[in-house]
């Protein structure tokens, strides 16, 4: 069984940003409305999250680690109306399979809260202690008990990197909370929690609409457009300022981000990428959205029609700014 759980977890958990994932979506289902994320060492050593959610029961705590436990999946018809973020109850395990995990918590409807240590996915300790409501979960020594696992992590700031970026595509697609990330004991992502996009656009690159960026607001049935173009003094030699999200979710379309390259042809130069934060909103029907949460692709039925409504959206926009 331990072999078992392993195995699994090596699917979900490939590296110390796979943790972060997984625990801030776990914070984000539990309703937190501020949510601190701590590393040390690019995660490799220790990684924190923090949250004020509805915390876990004492009693619940067991289930919550045992593998395929959800509590966000009552029938099996939940698998396509689901909206939570994880809903295979392998996160918890699969994390606690591959190293040294602690868990304080005190649920919204209890008195006390509780304290739990596992170690290779097995409960050693639980005892009560006094504590807010929410969740602290501690993650050391990743991948103790899988020494090839670890031997294939990159340098400590390489991981580092992988853990901010992904956290700043969390805080921008959820500015309704607050988010703070410490790396090494300093604060490098620190959002208010406003439920203003432009808030995160702002702290992430401290840019302006007006000065920076043309906000995106623009309908074509069945596509709709929300967030932030930059305007010709944003020009970027690389995509990685293209943010695309699809109904709220963080994904990577080379369509789409080869439309909004088109949609500045003629005010830009060639190999010139604009910036873009974009939150595309399509009816359900037309995604094939993988159900394995940790990939980020996303098939979209007409993806031409799709991507050339999307570059309508962003020549219109231009042509009604002030470039
Ligand atoms: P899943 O998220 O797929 O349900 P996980 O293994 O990630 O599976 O978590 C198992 C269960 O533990 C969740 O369904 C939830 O009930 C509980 N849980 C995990 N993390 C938190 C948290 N931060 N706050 C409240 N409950 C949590
Ligand atoms: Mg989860």
């Amino acid at each position: 069984n331990e072999t078992i759980n392993k195995i699994a977890a090596g699917e979900v958990i490939i590296r110390p940003v796979s943790v972060v994932k997984e625990l801030v979506e776990n914070a984000i289902d539990a309703g937190a409305s501020h949510i601190l994320v701590m590393i040390e060492a690019g995660g490799k050593n220790q990684i924190i999250i923090r949250d004020n959610g509805c915390g876990i029961a004492y009693n619940e705590i067991p289930l919550a680690f045992k593998r395929h436990a959800t509590s966000k999946l009552a029938t099996i018809e939940d698998l396509e109306t689901i909206n939570s973020l994880g809903f295979r109850g392998e996160a918890l395990s699969s994390v606690s399979a591959v190293a040294r995990v602690q868990v304080t918590t005190r649920n919204e409807d209890e008195e006390v809260g509780s304290r739990t240590a596992f170690e290779g996915g097995t409960l050693i300790n639980q005892r009560v202690c006094s504590y807010n409501q929410g969740t602290e979960v501690k993650v050391w020594d990743l991948f103790y008990n899988t020494p090839a696992r670890r031997k294939h992590l990159e340098k400590d700031k390489k991981e580092e990197g992988l853990i901010r970026n992904l956290m700043n595509k969390i805080a921008l697609s959820h500015p309704e909370i607050a988010f703070q990330i410490k790396c090494n004991g300093r604060i490098v992502l620190d959002t208010n929690g406003s439920g203003k996009v432009i808030d995160v656009v702002n702290v992430l690159y401290g840019w302006e609409v007006g000065s920076n960026l043309i906000p995106l607001d623009y309908e074509n049935s069945p596509m709709k457009l929300g967030g932030f173009i930059g305007n010709l003094k944003m020009m970027r030699s690389h995509r990685e300022d293209q943010i695309f999200f699809i109904n709220g979710r963080y994904v990577r379309n080379l369509r789409l981000a080869q439309a909004l390259d088109e949609a500045y042809a003629g005010y830009t130069m060639k190999h010139q990428h604009p910036f873009g934060i974009v939150f595309m909103e399509l009816p359900g029907r037309m995604l094939d959205v993988n159900i394995h949460p940790a990939k980020t692709e996303i098939k979209i039925q007409n993806e031409s029609l799709i991507s050339l409504l999307f570059k309508q959206g962003i020549r219109e926009t231009l042509r009604g700014s002030n470039l």
